[in-house]
């Protein structure tokens, strides 16, 4: 089910819970800024999630309320799990779905980094 990406912040949503390390994850990257984890249901061949430490519901809220410093980190964790995963020489894509035509489901933004193969179009039709 989407989510709706301007309700309130949940702190028992399945990344809170993850950053707190209260269940487990694939972690593959941390830092100050962010953390980054295998997707349970990978789409393509590398499929990992960057979430910022922050409690953000979306892109539109950490748009609107991170600070300088925390989108600045965000960003460079993403490229740097993206480096650090062997794909900038090949090429990967970057996603973050928001709300209900985005197909949103976890409130705690993140962008998906998928990549390792050729990714086809877009957008499905
Ligand atoms: P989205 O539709 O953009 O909200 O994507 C949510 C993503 O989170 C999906 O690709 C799920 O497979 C992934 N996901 C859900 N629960 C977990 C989990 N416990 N560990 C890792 N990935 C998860």
């Amino acid at each position: 089910m989407p989510i709706d990406p301007t309700r309130p912040y949940d702190d028992q949503n399945i990344f809170a819970k993850i950053l707190r390390g209260e269940i487990p994850s694939a972690r593959v990257y941390e830092d100050e800024w962010a953390i980054a984890f295998e997707d349970i249901h990978p789409q393509a061949a590398v499929h990992t999630l960057v979430i910022p430490r922050g409690a953000y519901v979306s892109w539109d809220d950490f748009s609107a309320r991170a600070s300088a410093e925390e989108i600045a980190g965000f960003v460079r964790a993403v490229g740097a799990v993206a480096r650090a995963k062997g794909l900038v020489e090949t090429g990967y894509r970057l996603l973050a779905n928001t709300g209900r035509h985005g197909g949103q489901e976890v409130p705690h933004l993140h962008v998906h980094i998928l990549g390792g193969q050729p990714l086809g179009a877009m957008i499905a039709r």
